[in-house]
Protein backbone atom coordinates (compact mmCIF):
# COMPACT_ATOMS: atom_id res chain seq x y z
CA UNK A 1 0.00 0.00 0.00
CA UNK A 2 1.13 3.55 -0.86
CA UNK A 3 2.21 5.37 2.08
CA UNK A 4 -0.52 7.95 3.83
CA UNK A 5 -0.68 11.44 4.15
CA UNK A 6 -2.82 13.46 6.84
CA UNK A 7 -4.40 16.08 5.97
CA UNK A 8 -5.71 18.85 8.54
CA UNK A 9 -7.59 22.38 8.19
CA UNK A 10 -9.11 23.93 11.33
CA UNK A 11 -12.07 26.12 11.89
CA UNK A 12 -11.44 28.60 14.79
CA UNK A 13 -14.19 30.16 16.55
CA UNK A 14 -12.99 33.21 19.20
CA UNK A 15 -14.91 35.26 21.19
CA UNK A 16 -14.42 38.64 20.80
CA UNK A 17 -13.26 40.63 23.84
CA UNK A 18 -16.02 43.88 23.47
CA UNK A 19 -17.68 45.12 26.09
CA UNK A 20 -21.23 44.81 24.72
CA UNK A 21 -22.97 41.86 22.31
CA UNK A 22 -22.54 41.62 18.28
CA UNK A 23 -26.12 43.02 17.33
CA UNK A 24 -27.30 45.02 21.00
CA UNK A 25 -26.05 46.48 23.63
CA UNK A 26 -26.10 43.49 26.19
CA UNK A 27 -22.96 42.80 28.77
CA UNK A 28 -20.44 40.41 26.83
CA UNK A 29 -19.07 39.15 29.83
CA UNK A 30 -21.39 36.90 31.19
CA UNK A 31 -19.12 34.34 32.72
CA UNK A 32 -20.16 33.59 36.21
CA UNK A 33 -23.26 35.64 35.93
CA UNK A 34 -27.00 34.19 36.95
CA UNK A 35 -28.14 32.65 33.49
CA UNK A 36 -30.28 34.46 31.04
CA UNK A 37 -29.48 38.04 33.34
CA UNK A 38 -27.32 39.44 30.34
CA UNK A 39 -29.70 39.01 27.68
CA UNK A 40 -32.52 41.57 25.75
CA UNK A 41 -35.16 41.14 23.18
CA UNK A 42 -32.65 41.66 20.15
CA UNK A 43 -30.29 38.76 21.14
CA UNK A 44 -33.29 36.60 22.39
CA UNK A 45 -34.49 37.95 18.72
CA UNK A 46 -38.09 38.97 19.18
CA UNK A 47 -39.56 39.61 16.49
CA UNK A 48 -39.78 43.56 15.19
CA UNK A 49 -36.21 44.00 16.74
CA UNK A 50 -33.29 45.41 14.75
CA UNK A 51 -29.96 44.16 14.71
CA UNK A 52 -26.78 46.64 15.18
CA UNK A 53 -23.27 45.40 14.02
CA UNK A 54 -20.85 46.57 17.14
CA UNK A 55 -18.33 49.09 15.98
CA UNK A 56 -15.62 47.74 17.67
CA UNK A 57 -16.17 44.22 17.22
CA UNK A 58 -15.66 45.33 13.43
CA UNK A 59 -12.27 46.92 14.07
CA UNK A 60 -11.22 44.18 16.26
CA UNK A 61 -11.96 41.63 13.66
CA UNK A 62 -10.63 44.06 10.80
CA UNK A 63 -6.76 43.92 13.12
CA UNK A 64 -6.82 40.64 13.76
CA UNK A 65 -7.41 40.07 9.58
CA UNK A 66 -4.36 42.19 9.19
CA UNK A 67 -2.38 40.77 11.91
CA UNK A 68 -3.01 37.11 9.98
CA UNK A 69 -1.87 39.13 6.62
CA UNK A 70 -5.33 38.49 4.92
CA UNK A 71 -6.85 40.87 2.55
CA UNK A 72 -9.55 42.83 4.02
CA UNK A 73 -12.55 43.18 1.88
CA UNK A 74 -13.65 46.90 1.21
CA UNK A 75 -17.58 45.23 0.51
CA UNK A 76 -18.61 43.14 3.68
CA UNK A 77 -22.28 41.57 4.13
CA UNK A 78 -24.18 39.19 6.98
CA UNK A 79 -26.27 36.56 5.87
CA UNK A 80 -28.18 34.25 7.75
CA UNK A 81 -27.71 30.51 8.38
CA UNK A 82 -30.52 28.51 9.61
CA UNK A 83 -30.37 25.63 11.84
CA UNK A 84 -32.83 24.55 14.17
CA UNK A 85 -31.82 23.78 17.80
CA UNK A 86 -32.76 25.35 21.14
CA UNK A 87 -29.54 26.97 21.57
CA UNK A 88 -30.22 29.82 18.80
CA UNK A 89 -32.77 31.70 20.21
CA UNK A 90 -33.61 33.21 16.30
CA UNK A 91 -33.66 29.98 14.83
CA UNK A 92 -30.59 31.71 12.03
CA UNK A 93 -27.10 32.20 12.89
CA UNK A 94 -26.00 36.32 11.74
CA UNK A 95 -22.91 34.97 10.05
CA UNK A 96 -21.26 35.64 6.67
CA UNK A 97 -20.91 34.05 3.91
CA UNK A 98 -19.62 34.81 0.62
CA UNK A 99 -18.86 38.40 1.58
CA UNK A 100 -16.50 37.55 4.22
CA UNK A 101 -14.55 40.25 6.19
CA UNK A 102 -11.26 38.86 5.15
CA UNK A 103 -9.96 36.35 2.85
CA UNK A 104 -6.43 35.07 3.00
CA UNK A 105 -3.61 35.36 4.81
CA UNK A 106 -1.15 32.78 6.66
CA UNK A 107 0.23 32.03 9.86
CA UNK A 108 3.81 31.02 11.06
CA UNK A 109 4.57 29.00 14.20
CA UNK A 110 6.99 26.83 15.62
CA UNK A 111 7.20 23.98 16.70
CA UNK A 112 9.29 23.48 20.23
CA UNK A 113 10.31 20.31 22.33
CA UNK A 114 9.42 20.23 26.00
CA UNK A 115 12.13 22.72 27.29
CA UNK A 116 10.92 24.94 24.47
CA UNK A 117 13.78 24.57 22.22
CA UNK A 118 12.88 24.62 18.45
CA UNK A 119 12.73 21.73 16.46
CA UNK A 120 10.93 23.06 13.12
CA UNK A 121 8.89 25.15 11.76
CA UNK A 122 6.16 25.50 9.58
CA UNK A 123 3.41 28.22 7.83
CA UNK A 124 -0.59 27.97 7.52
CA UNK A 125 -2.45 29.38 5.05
CA UNK A 126 -5.75 31.56 6.07
CA UNK A 127 -9.05 31.06 3.90
CA UNK A 128 -10.98 33.76 5.63
CA UNK A 129 -12.25 35.35 8.44
CA UNK A 130 -15.53 36.38 8.96
CA UNK A 131 -18.03 37.92 12.07
CA UNK A 132 -21.16 36.11 13.40
CA UNK A 133 -23.10 35.54 16.60
CA UNK A 134 -22.63 32.86 19.33
CA UNK A 135 -25.52 30.93 20.28
CA UNK A 136 -26.28 30.12 23.94
CA UNK A 137 -25.14 27.58 26.27
CA UNK A 138 -27.72 24.32 26.68
CA UNK A 139 -26.28 22.39 30.13
CA UNK A 140 -27.64 18.27 30.17
CA UNK A 141 -29.22 16.87 32.81
CA UNK A 142 -30.40 13.28 32.51
CA UNK A 143 -33.59 14.11 30.92
CA UNK A 144 -33.69 17.62 31.27
CA UNK A 145 -32.03 20.36 29.48
CA UNK A 146 -31.11 23.92 30.81
CA UNK A 147 -30.79 26.78 28.45
CA UNK A 148 -28.77 29.80 29.39
CA UNK A 149 -28.91 32.23 26.33
CA UNK A 150 -26.55 34.70 28.21
CA UNK A 151 -23.77 33.75 25.80
CA UNK A 152 -26.17 34.40 22.73
CA UNK A 153 -25.22 36.89 20.51
CA UNK A 154 -21.81 37.17 22.14
CA UNK A 155 -19.19 38.53 18.96
CA UNK A 156 -17.34 35.77 17.65
CA UNK A 157 -14.62 35.66 14.71
CA UNK A 158 -14.40 32.65 12.49
CA UNK A 159 -10.88 32.09 10.99
CA UNK A 160 -10.56 29.16 8.77
CA UNK A 161 -7.45 27.62 7.23
CA UNK A 162 -5.99 26.00 4.31
CA UNK A 163 -5.61 22.18 4.61
CA UNK A 164 -2.10 22.76 5.15
CA UNK A 165 -1.57 21.03 8.45
CA UNK A 166 0.14 17.66 8.04
CA UNK A 167 -0.19 16.17 12.08
CA UNK A 168 -1.84 16.97 15.56
CA UNK A 169 1.86 18.64 16.32
CA UNK A 170 1.44 21.32 13.37
CA UNK A 171 -2.07 21.46 14.54
CA UNK A 172 -1.60 22.58 18.11
CA UNK A 173 1.54 24.89 17.29
CA UNK A 174 -0.18 26.88 14.65
CA UNK A 175 -3.62 27.45 17.10
CA UNK A 176 -1.51 27.69 20.23
CA UNK A 177 0.61 30.78 18.15
CA UNK A 178 -3.18 32.07 16.59
CA UNK A 179 -4.07 32.26 20.10
CA UNK A 180 -0.88 34.61 20.87
CA UNK A 181 -1.73 36.62 17.95
CA UNK A 182 -5.43 37.15 19.14
CA UNK A 183 -4.29 38.27 22.50
CA UNK A 184 -1.37 40.36 21.37
CA UNK A 185 -4.07 42.15 19.44
CA UNK A 186 -6.37 42.79 22.22
CA UNK A 187 -9.55 40.85 19.84
CA UNK A 188 -10.00 38.11 21.92
CA UNK A 189 -9.20 37.14 25.79
CA UNK A 190 -8.49 33.49 24.24
CA UNK A 191 -9.39 32.24 27.86
CA UNK A 192 -9.41 28.42 27.07
CA UNK A 193 -11.21 27.51 30.36
CA UNK A 194 -14.16 30.24 29.52
CA UNK A 195 -14.20 28.53 25.77
CA UNK A 196 -13.24 31.72 24.34
CA UNK A 197 -11.55 29.58 21.63
CA UNK A 198 -12.79 26.07 20.26
CA UNK A 199 -12.22 24.23 17.06
CA UNK A 200 -13.32 22.09 14.86
CA UNK A 201 -11.13 19.90 12.53
CA UNK A 202 -11.39 18.62 9.55
CA UNK A 203 -9.00 15.59 9.05
CA UNK A 204 -8.48 13.31 5.53
CA UNK A 205 -5.79 10.98 4.33
CA UNK A 206 -4.51 10.62 0.53
CA UNK A 207 -1.62 8.67 -0.48
CA UNK A 208 1.62 11.13 -0.37
CA UNK A 209 2.34 12.28 -4.10
CA UNK A 210 -1.15 12.95 -4.65
CA UNK A 211 -2.75 16.37 -4.94
CA UNK A 212 -6.65 15.41 -4.55
CA UNK A 213 -8.52 16.55 -1.43
CA UNK A 214 -10.99 13.07 0.05
CA UNK A 215 -13.94 13.58 1.95
CA UNK A 216 -12.67 14.45 5.55
CA UNK A 217 -14.18 13.61 8.83
CA UNK A 218 -14.51 16.82 10.85
CA UNK A 219 -14.44 16.90 14.52
CA UNK A 220 -16.71 19.39 16.40
CA UNK A 221 -16.13 21.31 19.30
CA UNK A 222 -12.71 20.61 20.96
CA UNK A 223 -12.50 23.12 23.56
CA UNK A 224 -8.74 22.74 24.27
CA UNK A 225 -5.11 21.82 22.88
CA UNK A 226 -5.51 18.98 24.78
CA UNK A 227 -8.64 17.80 22.98
CA UNK A 228 -7.71 18.77 19.71
CA UNK A 229 -3.90 17.19 19.89
CA UNK A 230 -5.71 14.25 21.27
CA UNK A 231 -9.13 13.97 18.76
CA UNK A 232 -6.94 14.68 15.65
CA UNK A 233 -4.26 11.48 16.61
CA UNK A 234 -7.01 9.12 17.36
CA UNK A 235 -9.41 10.35 14.39
CA UNK A 236 -6.20 9.92 12.25
CA UNK A 237 -5.50 6.53 13.56
CA UNK A 238 -9.01 5.66 12.92
CA UNK A 239 -9.13 7.06 9.29
CA UNK A 240 -6.08 4.83 8.72
CA UNK A 241 -7.21 1.46 9.66
CA UNK A 242 -10.67 2.13 8.00
CA UNK A 243 -8.25 2.74 4.73
CA UNK A 244 -6.31 -0.45 5.44
CA UNK A 245 -10.08 -2.23 5.77
CA UNK A 246 -11.88 -0.71 2.87
CA UNK A 247 -8.60 0.25 0.87
CA UNK A 248 -9.36 3.92 0.12
CA UNK A 249 -11.02 6.86 1.73
CA UNK A 250 -14.09 7.60 3.78
CA UNK A 251 -16.94 7.91 0.80
CA UNK A 252 -18.34 11.26 2.28
CA UNK A 253 -17.46 13.72 4.67
CA UNK A 254 -18.55 12.84 8.04
CA UNK A 255 -19.34 15.14 11.70
CA UNK A 256 -17.96 13.39 14.66
CA UNK A 257 -17.92 14.49 17.71
CA UNK A 258 -15.06 14.11 20.40
CA UNK A 259 -16.00 12.59 23.81
CA UNK A 260 -13.43 14.32 26.34
CA UNK A 261 -14.18 11.49 29.21
CA UNK A 262 -13.90 7.95 26.76
CA UNK A 263 -11.01 10.10 24.65
CA UNK A 264 -12.66 9.02 21.17
CA UNK A 265 -14.84 10.01 18.18
CA UNK A 266 -18.49 8.82 17.57
CA UNK A 267 -20.44 9.29 14.60
CA UNK A 268 -22.90 12.37 14.79
CA UNK A 269 -23.94 12.89 11.08
CA UNK A 270 -23.48 12.84 7.54
CA UNK A 271 -22.53 16.27 7.14
CA UNK A 272 -24.20 19.38 5.99
CA UNK A 273 -23.44 21.20 3.30
CA UNK A 274 -24.23 24.90 2.22
CA UNK A 275 -27.66 24.10 0.81
CA UNK A 276 -28.63 22.60 4.50
CA UNK A 277 -28.35 25.93 6.03
CA UNK A 278 -30.29 27.55 3.26
CA UNK A 279 -27.63 30.86 4.10
CA UNK A 280 -29.50 34.45 2.58
CA UNK A 281 -28.41 37.85 2.70
CA UNK A 282 -29.36 39.46 6.27
CA UNK A 283 -32.35 42.01 4.74
CA UNK A 284 -32.18 44.02 8.30
CA UNK A 285 -28.17 44.89 8.32
CA UNK A 286 -26.64 46.78 5.38
CA UNK A 287 -23.66 45.75 3.74
CA UNK A 288 -20.54 47.39 5.71
CA UNK A 289 -18.12 49.58 3.39
CA UNK A 290 -15.10 50.22 4.26
CA UNK A 291 -12.72 52.25 2.41
CA UNK A 292 -8.25 51.70 1.76
CA UNK A 293 -7.93 54.48 3.47
CA UNK A 294 -9.95 53.00 6.49
CA UNK A 295 -8.46 50.04 6.75
CA UNK A 296 -4.54 51.31 6.04
CA UNK A 297 -5.25 53.47 9.00
CA UNK A 298 -6.13 50.37 11.49
CA UNK A 299 -3.26 48.59 9.95
CA UNK A 300 -0.63 51.40 11.94
CA UNK A 301 -2.63 50.92 14.88
CA UNK A 302 -1.77 47.13 15.04
CA UNK A 303 0.36 46.37 18.31
CA UNK A 304 3.83 44.17 18.18
CA UNK A 305 3.16 40.62 17.55
CA UNK A 306 4.15 37.61 20.23
CA UNK A 307 7.29 36.89 17.51
CA UNK A 308 8.19 40.33 18.29
CA UNK A 309 7.43 40.58 21.32
CA UNK A 310 9.34 37.61 22.11
CA UNK A 311 12.41 39.19 20.97
CA UNK A 312 12.03 42.33 22.84
CA UNK A 313 11.93 40.50 26.16
CA UNK A 314 14.86 38.10 24.89
CA UNK A 315 16.35 41.49 24.58
CA UNK A 316 15.46 42.52 28.20
CA UNK A 317 17.88 39.92 29.46
CA UNK A 318 14.87 36.99 29.99
CA UNK A 319 15.09 33.44 28.32
CA UNK A 320 12.84 32.39 25.84
CA UNK A 321 10.80 30.00 28.07
CA UNK A 322 10.45 33.08 30.88
CA UNK A 323 9.50 35.58 27.09
CA UNK A 324 6.97 32.69 26.61
CA UNK A 325 5.32 32.07 29.46
CA UNK A 326 4.63 36.08 29.36
CA UNK A 327 3.21 36.13 25.99
CA UNK A 328 0.98 33.04 27.08
CA UNK A 329 -0.57 34.49 30.54
CA UNK A 330 -1.98 37.90 29.70
CA UNK A 331 -2.58 38.80 33.42
CA UNK A 332 0.96 38.06 33.83
CA UNK A 333 2.11 39.68 30.83
CA UNK A 334 -0.06 43.07 31.89
CA UNK A 335 1.50 43.12 35.27
CA UNK A 336 5.51 42.37 34.37
CA UNK A 337 5.01 45.31 31.27
CA UNK A 338 3.65 48.11 34.07
CA UNK A 339 6.53 46.79 36.57
CA UNK A 340 8.78 47.12 33.81
CA UNK A 341 7.84 50.59 32.55
CA UNK A 342 7.89 51.98 36.43
CA UNK A 343 11.53 49.90 36.80
CA UNK A 344 13.32 50.00 33.33
CA UNK A 345 15.13 47.33 34.56
CA UNK A 346 14.62 43.83 32.88
CA UNK A 347 16.30 42.04 35.58
CA UNK A 348 15.03 43.79 38.62
CA UNK A 349 11.45 42.94 36.88
CA UNK A 350 11.84 39.31 36.21
CA UNK A 351 13.02 39.09 39.90
CA UNK A 352 9.96 40.67 41.32
CA UNK A 353 7.19 39.08 39.01
CA UNK A 354 8.63 35.83 37.99
CA UNK A 355 10.41 34.51 40.22
CA UNK A 356 8.80 36.48 43.73
CA UNK A 357 5.24 36.93 42.54
CA UNK A 358 5.05 33.25 41.06
CA UNK A 359 6.39 32.03 43.70
CA UNK A 360 4.23 33.32 46.88
CA UNK A 361 1.60 32.31 44.41
CA UNK A 362 2.47 29.21 43.27
CA UNK A 363 3.57 28.08 47.11
CA UNK A 364 0.02 29.40 48.19
CA UNK A 365 -1.68 27.63 45.36
CA UNK A 366 -3.10 30.78 43.72
CA UNK A 367 -3.70 31.86 40.09
CA UNK A 368 -2.69 35.38 39.03
CA UNK A 369 -6.16 37.01 39.19
CA UNK A 370 -5.95 36.24 42.82
CA UNK A 371 -2.84 37.55 43.05
CA UNK A 372 -2.11 41.71 43.44
CA UNK A 373 -2.64 43.55 39.95
CA UNK A 374 -0.55 46.00 38.00
CA UNK A 375 -1.22 48.49 40.28
CA UNK A 376 -0.87 47.06 43.42
CA UNK A 377 3.04 45.88 42.15
CA UNK A 378 3.25 49.24 41.26
CA UNK A 379 2.47 50.35 44.86
CA UNK A 380 4.38 48.04 46.31
CA UNK A 381 7.69 49.33 44.38
CA UNK A 382 7.23 52.27 45.44
CA UNK A 383 7.59 51.62 48.55
CA UNK A 384 10.57 50.14 48.04
CA UNK A 385 12.16 53.05 46.14
CA UNK A 386 11.27 55.75 48.31
CA UNK A 387 13.21 54.04 50.97
CA UNK A 388 9.86 53.07 53.43
CA UNK A 389 11.03 49.49 53.06
CA UNK A 390 13.97 47.43 52.22
CA UNK A 391 13.49 45.10 49.09
CA UNK A 392 14.07 42.58 52.02
CA UNK A 393 11.16 43.46 53.44
CA UNK A 394 9.34 43.87 50.24
CA UNK A 395 9.00 39.72 49.79
CA UNK A 396 7.16 39.70 53.15
CA UNK A 397 5.02 42.48 52.02
CA UNK A 398 4.11 40.44 48.78
CA UNK A 399 3.50 37.59 50.50
CA UNK A 400 0.90 38.76 52.78
CA UNK A 401 -0.70 41.18 49.93
CA UNK A 402 -1.42 37.30 48.17
CA UNK A 403 -2.51 36.08 51.48
CA UNK A 404 -4.46 38.83 52.64
CA UNK A 405 -5.69 40.63 49.36
CA UNK A 406 -4.43 43.45 51.67
CA UNK A 407 -2.34 46.71 49.51
CA UNK A 408 1.35 47.12 49.87
CA UNK A 409 0.50 49.98 52.15
CA UNK A 410 -2.09 49.10 54.82
CA UNK A 411 0.05 45.72 55.24
CA UNK A 412 3.36 48.26 56.19
CA UNK A 413 1.36 50.32 58.37
CA UNK A 414 -0.47 47.52 60.18
CA UNK A 415 2.71 45.66 60.52
CA UNK A 416 5.27 47.90 62.12
CA UNK A 417 7.30 47.14 59.19
CA UNK A 418 8.43 50.66 58.02
CA UNK A 419 12.37 50.77 57.34
CA UNK A 420 14.05 52.71 60.12
CA UNK A 421 16.14 55.74 58.35
CA UNK A 422 16.08 58.05 61.27
CA UNK A 423 20.00 58.71 61.53
CA UNK A 424 19.21 59.22 65.59
CA UNK A 425 17.52 55.52 65.88
CA UNK A 426 19.87 53.80 63.98
CA UNK A 427 22.84 55.39 66.09
CA UNK A 428 21.51 53.95 69.09
CA UNK A 429 21.54 50.92 68.02
CA UNK A 430 25.10 51.45 66.02
CA UNK A 431 26.64 52.43 69.54
CA UNK A 432 24.77 49.26 70.84
CA UNK A 433 26.54 47.02 67.91
CA UNK A 434 29.74 49.05 68.94
CA UNK A 435 29.52 47.57 72.57
CA UNK A 436 28.48 43.72 71.60
CA UNK A 437 30.77 43.33 68.91
CA UNK A 438 34.02 44.20 70.40
CA UNK A 439 35.88 41.59 68.16
CA UNK A 440 34.87 41.90 64.74
CA UNK A 441 34.85 46.02 65.52
CA UNK A 442 38.79 44.97 66.57
CA UNK A 443 39.29 43.18 63.18
CA UNK A 444 38.31 45.70 60.92
CA UNK A 445 40.24 48.34 62.73
CA UNK A 446 43.11 45.95 61.64
CA UNK A 447 41.84 46.44 57.87
CA UNK A 448 39.39 43.33 57.47
CA UNK A 449 36.79 45.25 55.47
CA UNK A 450 34.52 41.77 55.51
CA UNK A 451 33.91 42.22 59.71
CA UNK A 452 31.87 45.50 58.81
CA UNK A 453 29.04 42.80 57.01
CA UNK A 454 29.06 41.55 60.70
CA UNK A 455 28.12 44.37 62.32
CA UNK A 456 25.62 45.72 60.22
CA UNK A 457 24.25 41.78 60.22
CA UNK A 458 23.84 42.72 64.04
CA UNK A 459 21.86 45.63 63.71
CA UNK A 460 19.65 44.30 61.11
CA UNK A 461 18.73 41.23 63.11
CA UNK A 462 18.55 43.49 65.96
CA UNK A 463 16.06 45.80 64.21
CA UNK A 464 14.31 43.31 62.44
CA UNK A 465 15.23 43.48 59.24
CA UNK A 466 13.85 47.54 59.56
CA UNK A 467 17.23 49.67 59.82
CA UNK A 468 18.20 51.12 56.52
CA UNK A 469 21.47 49.23 55.60
CA UNK A 470 23.07 52.09 53.84
CA UNK A 471 22.50 54.24 56.55
CA UNK A 472 23.56 51.71 59.03
CA UNK A 473 26.71 51.22 57.27
CA UNK A 474 27.27 55.20 56.84
CA UNK A 475 27.15 55.99 60.23
CA UNK A 476 29.24 52.36 61.26
CA UNK A 477 31.95 54.25 58.86
CA UNK A 478 31.80 57.68 60.55
CA UNK A 479 31.72 56.25 64.15
CA UNK A 480 34.83 53.75 63.52
ZN1 LIG B 1 -29.04 41.56 23.90
MN1 LIG C 1 -19.18 29.44 12.70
Amino acid sequence: MAELETIIGLEVHAQMSTDTKMFCGCDNDAFGKAPNTTICPICMGHPGTLPVPNASAVTKAILTSLALKGTVNEENHFDRKHYFYPDLPMGFQISQYDFPLSSGGSVSYVISDDSGKKLRDGTCGITRLHMENDAGKLTHRGATTLCDYNRAGTPLMEIVTEPDLRSADEAVAFAQELRRILIAIGSSDADMFKGMMRFDASISLREKGTKKLNPRSEIKNLNSFKALEKALKYEEKRLRNEWKKSGGPLPNDITVGWQDDEEKTRMLRNKESADDYRYFPEPDIPPLKFTKKDIEELRKQLPPLPQERKAQYTDMGLDEAQAMQLIDQPDLQRIFDAVYEKTGDGKRTSGLVLTQLLGFLKTQEKSIEEGPNAAGMLELITKIDDGTISGNAAKDVMEKMIQTGKSATEIIAQEGMQQISDDGAIEALVRQAIDANPQAIESFRSGKEAALGAIVGWVMKESKGQANPETVQRILREKL
